[in-house]
């Protein structure tokens, strides 16, 4: 027998009547009425809201107590109703559902019926929630198929899309039976079987009272729905249910459907008096000369969110000096989503000095320690590549035993080995470089250095490597729990974050821990690889929130829906742009709306058209409500990008001038806002700084005497240690870029290569060409004239051959046909040929690798010498019959601007002085030329301009060189490149700042 009970509706004229008569009826509550009596709110942070709210009052009344009935949201009064049962109900974790129907949905498959896809663990989730959405709107599974069938056995014969989508009911529907099934031979439920058992079972201390302060599932997205209002009207020993809703929300659609859910509802007008409407503050107005529309003229318009809170920032500043301010805790920023403001607030409020305050519960996914874990996931799918397993060692979740130093080298280390991933290669790697027990080379003291972090990362990695393989699941989080145990750095106990950190890692262990029970309990056998198991993970880390209480008390950042229950003076609604205010409805991805609408059970919204005008009708009331909800001043804003892409201001606000609100004009401030302003704007003022940051800040303000060109590349003496033309080349190319590679000694980030570096492949064609020449001359040759190209290719080609199987046979094959050439391009070889073929003076020697070393002594152009200590060697140097020489320097690619190139001017006339002091008597240069293997020209000779000889490019190249060496032993490293186009290829762009360089010069030249 059903008990007879009160359910009646209360109409608010607005939220402050909604939260005077709620917490009235809190307030109203005995001791033993509180213990029976449920208070449904939308979310945890509104049930929080609600909670201060009913505190400040009783406060206020000067209350010694005040007895707490339940609040809870939807989802946890079913827990609150089952724990009252006399055989409490056990029900089951979203993790125990989805694996049960993940397990009943293979076994459908097993059976011979099939999904037209494959059944991937984010699938599994939306075949839950339509489960649960067919549930929850009352309706059984033979309702589900019957109704689908019907319609789409319609159209099955002439349309693909109905016959899949059939093919997909007759699927879904066999699942949800196997896995109903399966859930009654368990000892526990869902929410749907508890529901049945609530109302065929009385509880051993029943609710009696039950106070509804959300409206339906249709109106906002924490709602109730069909089968709560079935609940409702049936739960056994409930004596009265008081639905409380304002009068906005009611006449947008909300009575129609209340009462065809409770024909018997009594009603009745909250006697609150509704209160004084707020001020609403808008920006000053637009100039009547530019089009801006009526949302200009009510909401300010910020660039993007961070521009939004640091407007937010300034105003609350002003506020304050200005003496108009509301305490911190009696203003609000109301945001429709609260992450993406969440994680700009901590910077944005810290940085501005601004305290702030959440309760919303945050996504457990965006926390720094689930994001190790896919770090994680990320080495085991990638197969441990240098890339992954260097953000494994470098993340500060993990400890392996590795100083900085060491780590710092294994970057390298590795790339130089060419280690691209897999754990053979790595074991190969590291037994290599333990065998060294004396390092000769540079490369040799790296490796090691890198052994002390490679060797752990080794063990570590090994220990990871079962995931590889195909296993049970169970085995597999096994796995990766107890690698998460064995490595986990435990923080220090002074470090801020330690206790947040902690928690964290609690729920991300037990998160894992409860997936392997539910695979354990229901699905042992569910096979997978890496791929399977990071694909269940991520979807579990995604959807589990974390409580984290953010900040410290101050300026309240609330969701939408918390704001209800909050009694605030001054509120300012963010983000007002489409897509948010109303959010976007998530269209379900196994079915169109229509066939949805089938499943209906009220009339009235059958149609989806009709449901989505009662879903913005709602949206609107709502944020009426909300507008007009603020106890003095309200505001409103929005912005123009979000990452890059342009926004556009929501609906809602076309509303706005009619909600008949006194507007007040409100002049943004000019003010300096965070402390990075106080530094830097002027004056600057170091002592607001907090902490250390103030001594800093004082000791980079205080006049330390320093010339302005200190700041500007003067980085004062420096000596280079040994000359090397290539080096003064780097810095007529640009200073900064020497000053970085050269004085600072900063390396340019490894990158991984499965072929030779650029400078192993140089030394493999100098020694190649060394080879050939060598081999050729023995042979009786010199000059390669076009009649001896054929002999001279086929020698070239049993020499390259030769070299070639050192090499992997991938990379040999490339580098074949770049030496020989193919169809389209012929080959280095020829370029090499072809140089010496189209000049016809006969060479009597090439001298190749020639060694360039002594003191040689520079002229400048006043006149002036200057003995400078040389060691180099030239690529190449061709004695000809004529008595002249001919200096070549090969380059791989591109040959060097000839207003910088120094290497061939100088070497040129180092070269005949080297060969005249070793008795050749004079020797004069008749050329010199860059031989270009794969750049643009192929020969580039250096060529005097008009008027002038080669020794005056010489000379001016000597000139060049000095200037260079005295700027060097200045410290002059400027940043300024010769050409722009040297710039995108350049390591340190981070930290040269040539557009902050290039800014301040434009300033300075305006
Ligand atoms: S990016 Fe350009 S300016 Fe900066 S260091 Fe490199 S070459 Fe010089």
């Amino acid at each position: 027998m059903i008990t007879p009970r009160r359910i009646s509706l209360t109409r608010a004229p607005d939220l402050a009547a909604f939260r005077t008569t709620l917490t009235d009826w809190i307030l109203a509550l005995s001791y033993a009425q509180a213990r029976d009596t449920c208070v449904l709110v939308p979310t945890r942070a509104a049930a929080e809201q609600l909670r201060r709210t009913v505190e400040d009052r009783a406060l206020s009344e000067q209350r010694s107590a005040v007895v707490w009935p339940v609040l809870t949201t939807r989802r946890d009064i079913y827990d609150e109703l089952a724990s009252r049962l006399a055989a409490p109900a056990k029900l089951l974790s979203p993790f125990e559902r989805e694996v049960l129907l993940a397990a009943a949905a293979r076994a459908v498959t097993a059976s011979g019926l099939t999904l037209p896809y494959e059944a991937r663990p984010a699938l599994v989730a939306e075949m839950l929630a339509l489960y649960d959405l067919i549930r929850r709107l009352g309706r059984s599974i033979d309702d589900f198929e019957r109704n689908f069938r019907n319609e789409l056995e319609k159209e099955q014969d002439t349309d693909r899309g109905a016959a899949r989508l059939l093919e997909q009911t007759t699927f879904l529907a066999a699942a949800y039976r196997a896995y109903e099934t399966r859930l009654a031979a368990l000892d526990g439920c869902d929410e749907h079987g508890l529901r049945e058992r609530l109302i065929r079972e009385a509880a051993v201390r029943p609710v009696q009272r039950v106070i509804v302060s959300v409206a339906d599932r249709l109106a906002e997205p924490d709602g109730i729905w069909p089968a709560d209002f079935d609940l409702l009207s049936r739960l056994p020993a409930l004596e009265q249910v008081d639905m409380l809703c304002t009068e906005g929300l009611l006449a947008a659609g909300f009575i129609e459907r209340l009462y065809a859910s409770f024909p018997d509802i009594e009603s009745g007008a909250v006697t609150v008096a509704r209160r004084v409407r707020p001020v609403l503050v808008t920006p000053p107005p637009p100039p009547a000369t530019t089009t801006a529309g009526t949302h200009d003229a009510i909401s300010a318009n910020y660039r993007d969110r961070e521009e939004e809170l640091a407007a937010v920032a300034s105003r609350l500043k002003q506020d304050r000096r200005d003496g108009t301010a509301s305490p911190l805790h009696r203003t609000a920023l109301v945001v429709r989503r609260p992450l993406p403001y969440l994680y700009l607030a901590r910077d944005v409020f810290a940085d501005a000095g601004v305290p702030f305050e959440t309760l919303d519960t945050l996504p457990l996914a965006a926390e720094p320690y689930a994001a190790a874990v896919d770090l994680v996931l990320d080495a085991v799918a990638a197969d441990f590549t240098r890339a992954s397993l260097l953000a494994l060692v470098r993340s500060p979740h993990f400890d392996f035993g590795a100083d900085p130093a060491a780590i710092a080298a294994s970057d390298f280390a590795l790339a130089e080995a060419r280690y691209l991933g897999g754990l053979d290669r790595l074991a190969r790697v590291v037994g290599q470089w333990s065998a060294v027990t004396a390092p000769a080379s540079r490369e040799e003291r790296r490796r090691q250095d890198a052994l002390p972090c490679v060797q752990p990362l080794l063990e570590a990695a090994l220990a990871l490597q079962p995931l590889c393989r195909l296993a049970p699941l169970v085995e597999h989080i096994t796995t990766l729990t107890d690698w998460l145990l064995r490595f986990d750095r435990t923080p220090a106990e002074q470090e801020q974050t330690r206790s947040r950190r902690l928690r964290v890692r609690g729920a991300v262990l037990g998160a894992l821990t409860a997936l392997k029970r539910a695979y354990d309990r229901h699905d042992p056998a569910a096979q997978g690889d890496a791929a399977t198991l990071s694909a269940a993970i991520r979807r579990w880390l995604g959807s589990q929130t974390f409580a984290a209480r953010t900040g410290s008390a101050g300026l309240q950042l609330v969701d939408a829906q918390s704001a209800r229950y909050g009694e605030f003076d001054d509120v300012q609604i963010v983000g007002l742009i489409e897509g948010e205010w109303p959010e976007r409805t998530r269209r379900n991805v196994l079915y169109p709306s229509s066939l949805l609408s089938l499943l209906e059970p009220l009339p009235a919204i059958a149609d989806p058209t009709q449901r989505e005008r009662d879903a913005l009708n709602s949206a609107r009331a709502q944020f009426r409500d909300l507008v007009l909800s603020a106890g003095q001043r309200v505001r409103l804003s929005a912005f123009a990008l979000e990452h890059d892409a342009v926004v556009e201001p929501s609906v809602l606000l076309d509303d706005v001038a009619g909600f008949g609100l006194v507007t007040a004009v409100h002049e943004p401030a000019s003010s300096r806002i965070a402390y990075s302003d106080a530094v830097a704007l002027e004056p600057r003022r170091a002592e607001v700084l907090i902490g250390d940051a103030a001594a800093w800040g004082a000791l980079r303000l205080s006049d330390d005497r320093r010339a302005p060109t200190r700041l500007i590349g003067d980085a004062g003496a420096w000596r280079l240690p040994r000359v090397s033309i290539s080096r003064l080349e780097l810095y007529l190319n640009c200073p900064f870029k020497f000053f970085a590679a050269q004085v600072l000694k900063l390396e340019e980030p490894p990158e991984d290569e499965s072929i030779q570096t650029p400078l192993e492949r140089g030394r493999f064609l100098h020694e190649l060409w060394e080879r050939f020449f060598d081999e050729w001359e023995t042979r009786g040759h010199r000059r390669i004239d076009p009649d001896l190209f054929d002999e001279a290719r086929r020698l070239f080609a049993e020499i390259s051959e030769r070299a070639l199987s050192t090499l992997s046979p991938a990379e040999a094959a490339l580098e074949r046909q770049r030496l020989l050439g193919s169809a389209v391009d012929p080959g280095i070889a020829h370029r090499v040929f072809a140089m010496e073929a189209s000049r016809p003076v006969a060479i009597v020697n090439r001298l190749l690798e020639f060694p360039l070393e002594g003191a040689f002594v520079f002229h400048a152009k006043d006149g002036t010498a200057r003995t400078v200590p040389l060691n180099a060697k030239t690529d190449r140097i061709d004695v000809l019959a004529d008595g002249t020489i001919r200096v070549i320097d090969y380059k791989s690619k591109n040959t060097p601007d000839m207003k910088v190139a120094l290497q061939l001017p100088i070497y040129a006339r180092l070269a005949r002085e080297v060969l005249q002091r070793s008795g050749r008597g004079s020797v004069s240069l008749g050329e010199a030329l860059y031989l270009s293997f794969e750049g643009n020209r192929p020969v580039v000779p250096l060529r005097p301009p008009k008027g002038q000889t080669l020794d005056d490019v010489i000379a001016d190249a000597e000139e060049r060189a000095l200037r260079a060496l005295d700027r060097i032993a200045e410290g002059q490293f400027p940043v300024r490149p010769l050409k722009k186009s040297l710039c995108s290829p350049c390591s340190f762009r981070a930290v040269c700042r040539l557009q902050i360089v290039e800014a301040e010069e434009d300033a300075a030249d305006e």
